[in-house]
């Protein structure tokens, strides 16, 4: 029987961090034993608000090692660079003509990118969605693997693809935003003001190539405050944040300790977050190495990224065809 097709994304616009790794990339490895995975390093998305190219190589480079160092294989699935698929470009056209000004305007996320960067309100940041949505349906992937910061794109998707196929016959299938935990994932900033961000909030953002030392200082830094005064108290989210990164590094005893100490009003944060600290330093620093070791190998990586162009053109160009023949785009058979 064939695998469910698998699409998810990640821009190359700097140092990979915690909220892409588990809102993200721990999925993509565990995804690849089961699916048809192609996984893309989306460097024109990056273009919408990093038009100065002058690290996207680096980045580039950088971010496949990290990928690869966080477990993708590029036997198991389709990794890729974007820009190497120039049939996303031409569904992108294709799909513009669907998307309409108004809801598009109205993205939540792109309310956010006008507000960091009010100087550069493009007409590719209004269509990111659209070119997101090609990512995807090029592949006519079934399920999409992110954060929750992307579930309004996927939205988007479904809307796109449902009104090509109601226009021009039944191509896509719709696709869904997926996690294995069931609800996407959010790895808040540690100072609680937004997410976990490759390009914004660098001090409150813990990132995979962080040194150890750096990694206890950002986590210390953590907000908290004075600690709760009622028995079983609700958490304020940047409590709550803390607990979080503690559930996924830490073993469950220590997870519950703390919240006995919390519910018992006798919780020292100071102490957990050092707690914390060790256990992040210990998940993060050997991902770190392995990163270290395969950065410098550019060769491979190269290998690496014609390998998986090849691949996903071939599957982008069996969907072009099928699409422009419903449109009837096509004038020579
Ligand atoms: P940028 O700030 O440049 O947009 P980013 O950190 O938002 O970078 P993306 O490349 O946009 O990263 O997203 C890659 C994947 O990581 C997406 O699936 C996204 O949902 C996920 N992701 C990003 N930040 C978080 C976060 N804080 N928590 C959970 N998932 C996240
Ligand atoms: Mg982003």
């Amino acid at each position: 029987m064939k695998k469910e097709t698998v699409l998810s994304g990640i821009r190359p616009t700097g140092f990979v961090h915690l909220g892409n790794y588990f809102g993200a990339m721990r999925d993509w490895v565990r995804m690849q034993e089961e699916y048809d995975c192609y996984i893309c390093v989306v460097d024109w998305h990056s273009l919408t608000t990093h038009p100065d190219t002058k690290e996207l190589q680096s980045n580039v480079y950088r971010l496949m090692g990290e990928l690869l160092a966080v477990g993708l294989d590029p036997e198991k699935c389709v990794l890729y660079v974007q820009s190497d698929v120039p049939e996303i470009a031409e569904l992108y056209l294709y799909l513009n003509m669907m998307a309409y000004k108004g809801e598009l305007e109205k993205t939540a996320t792109f309310k956010d990118k006008v507000r960091q960067h009010p100087n550069n309100v493009n007409a590719g940041l209004l269509t990111y969605p659209v070119l997101q949505a090609a990512d995807i349906l090029i592949h006519r992937a079934l399920k999409v693997p992110v954060g929750k910061d992307q579930e309004q794109h996927i939205e988007m998707t479904r809307n796109f693809a449902e009104r090509f196929n109601h226009r021009y016959g039944e191509i896509f299938p719709l696709p869904q935003a997926f996690s294995y935990g069931g609800g996407l994932i959010k790895i808040m900033s540690l100072d609680g003001t937004g997410k976990m961000s490759k390009s914004a909030n660098q001090m409150a953002t813990l990132y995979l190539a962080d040194d150890d030392e750096l990694i206890r200082k950002k986590i210390m830094k953590a907000k908290t405050d004075s600690g709760p005064t009622e028995l079983h108290s609700v958490k304020p989210d940047y409590i709550e944040n803390v607990f979080g990164l503690m559930k996924l590094v830490s073993s469950e005893d220590t997870v519950a300790k703390f919240e006995a100490d919390f519910n018992n009003c006798v919780i020292r944060y100071g102490d957990m977050k050092k707690q914390l600290a060790e256990d992040m330093v210990r998940f993060m620093g050997p991902i770190r190495e392995r990163a270290k070791a395969i950065e410098n190998n550019k060769e491979e990586i190269t290998r690496v990224i014609l390998r998986g162009k090849e691949k996903a053109r071939a599957s982008a160009d069996a969907t072009l065809q099928l699409v422009r023949k419903a449109m009837g785009v096509n004038y020579t058979g």
